[in-house]
């Protein structure tokens, strides 16, 4: 299925498709030479003429994953409605944001480890984050259609040679991607261990941008893409308005998830939990009860109501109001031990009990909440749930979906190359071998099988990467003060790292389009947009920062991105 394209996108189809083949029919360009072709000013002076002039230029100048994942991403009554893709490796910026089209977050770990079920090997196929549901329905024997990927059964033994496990963990290392790891390849030796025992796939990607926690997370567990499911970005549209994708429960997702599917197709017999930080992560494993049929699947998030940020964790476990009606919170998991514990560990590590981390304030830093203090204090709750619940138990496989968000929080904070991610990353692998050891005693050796995944990843340090940061602030006064009109209602409805929604009725009574909007965006250069001190390096300052700013509509009818599967 493709995205539904408006009238005035068909309409444009027949140019579009002129111009993006080109006029002899030749291949795209190398990825080389398009880096070296900056996009061009239109002339052009009808509306479709100007779209099919902004649709060509993408298609000349930006890798074609790249527009592929943007295309994956992008529903018209749910996205923005201009896509912005930066200069590689450029993003834009409020902070260390990981939403973006590039193989630099795009690109994530997947491991299947499980002795018995498991076919031992490298991967090199590519594969997305759309084949893991797939993937562990063909574990459990279970029949399951997923609307873009597909399972990757070479990985695994022949259906008559293996039983059903008792148990399937899906664990996340959120935001720990492929650039993460080989950033700090000494960091994860337990991981580096087991990978012999299992498979590993050299070549998985997201597979649709924006990279972010809410699109990875929805896409592992229904093995389909945004422009399926919904959840295009931290932010849809619904009904006229943008809203947290959670905002409404899981009320947003559109499609079922595995375990939706699984258990109710198994009369709910089967244990389902999910052990996380926010709800977006929840979605990886199911709608609760809200999928006609189904019972009131475990979970535990730790999400403040309303919160500023898509971030913000409250100070207990516990669920939104508007997950709580179709989950059900077991009652112990605030009678843990405390957080203290662990930070107390994580302020030792240097010598001294003193507060501090790696020079950085504990305190500051949400009392240790956000160092690596949390990931084993967490994953004495995943201990604990397992047990209590009694997973694994019986011979009726089991789904336990468990997301950590240490190396995500210290990535915002510090980035992919501070000293501070070498620390996440060695505690995630140290809870990982904890975590194995744990499920060969309680579950039993070749019983069980894990998926660990990352959902993206990180945003490296600027300094090393050499990327320009747009300065977010500045995109959203600059289109005020061109596109609005002074009146009360707003052109500029939200600004994010790959799109932007306006008010398009507004936009219209203003008089102007949204190739107007694609082409001013294209014409912005680093004096126009740097962030704070981030200044231009001298010689730069008339650079354009965008490769490509195309109306949502016109990516949706691209004819160097159709025809390839969705
Ligand atoms: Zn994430």
């Amino acid at each position: 299925m493709t995205p539904r394209v408006p009238a005035g996108a068909a309409l444009a189809l027949a140019l579009v498709l002129a111009a993006c083949t080109g006029d002899d029919g030749s291949p795209s360009p190398s990825p080389e030479s398009r880096a070296a072709t900056p996009p061009t000013t239109t002339t052009a002076t009808s509306p479709i003429a100007r779209e099919s002039e902004l649709a060509r230029d993408a298609c000349r100048t930006i890798d074609r994953d790249v527009l592929l994942r943007t295309w994956r991403g992008v529903r018209l009554d749910r996205s923005g409605d201009v896509q912005i893709i930066p200069i590689e490796p450029n993003f834009v910026s409020g902070g260390l944001t990981h939403a973006t089209p590039f193989d630099y977050t795009q690109e994530v770990p997947v491991f299947l480890y499980g002795p018995g079920f498991v076919r031992p090997g490298t991967y090199d196929a590519p594969i997305t984050l759309a084949d893991v549901a797939p993937t562990t329905a063909a574990l459990l024997k279970f029949p399951f259609v997923a609307r873009d990927g597909v399972a990757q059964t070479q990985a695994l033994f022949p259906d008559e040679e293996r039983d059903l496990p008792r148990l399937v963990v899906t664990l996340i290392w959120d935001s720990g991607g492929t650039n993460v790891l080989e950033r700090w390849p000494d960091s994860w030796p337990y991981l580096a261990s087991l990978v012999p025992h299992g498979a590993w796939f050299t070549n998985a990607t997201v597979g649709a941008s924006p990279s972010n926690t809410p699109i990875g997370h929805a896409t592992i567990g229904t093995g389909a893409f945004p422009v399926h499911h919904g959840f295009v970005d931290e932010y849809i549209r619904v009904n006229g308005f943008l809203q947290k994708p959670n905002a409404n429960g899981p009320a947003f997702m559109l499609e079922p998830t595995l375990a939706d599917l699984y258990d109710r197709a198994m009369r709910n017999r089967p244990k389902v939990a999910a052990v996380a930080t926010l709800a977006a992560h929840v979605m990886m494993m199911s709608h609760g009860s809200q999928w006609g049929g189904a019972d009131r699947d475990l979970a535990v998030t730790r999400e403040k109501e309303f919160g500023e940020t898509a971030g913000a964790e409250s100070v207990q476990w516990n669920l939104t109001s508007g997950m709580a009606p179709f989950y059900e919170l077991p009652s112990y998991v605030n009678d843990l031990p405390p957080l203290s514990r662990y930070v107390e560990e994580v302020d030792r590590a240097d010598g001294a009990l003193d507060g501090m981390w790696r020079g950085n304030s504990i305190e500051q830093l949400s009392n240790g909440f956000d160092t690596p203090a949390r990931t084993p204090f967490q994953h004495a709750l995943v201990e604990r749930l397992v047990e209590r619940e009694r997973f694994g138990v019986d011979d009726v496989p089991d789904l336990l979906y468990v997301n950590y968000k240490a190396i995500d929080t210290i990535g915002h904070l510090f980035s992919a190359d501070g000293i501070e991610m070498s620390d996440a990353v060695a505690t995630q692998d140290a809870a990982l071998e904890r975590f194995v050891e744990f499920l060969d005693r309680t579950v039993g050796r070749g019983e069980w099988v894990m998926v660990l995944a990352a959902d993206h990843g990180t945003q490296p340090d600027p300094e090393t990467s050499g990327a320009f940061r747009i300065d977010v602030a500045k995109l959203e006064t600059g289109l005020r003060d061109a596109f609005d009109d002074g009146d009360d209602v707003a052109v500029v409805e939200r600004v994010r790292p790959s799109e932007i929604w306006l008010d398009r009725g507004e936009l219209r009574e203003n008089g102007h389009t949204l190739a107007d909007v694609s082409q001013w965006l294209l014409e912005l250069t680093q004096a126009d947009t740097f962030k704070n001190q981030n200044v231009p390096d001298p010689g730069h300052e008339n650079e354009r920062v965008f490769a490509a700013a195309l109306p949502s509509s016109i990516l949706a009818a691209l004819p160097c991105v159709r025809g390839s599967s969705s």
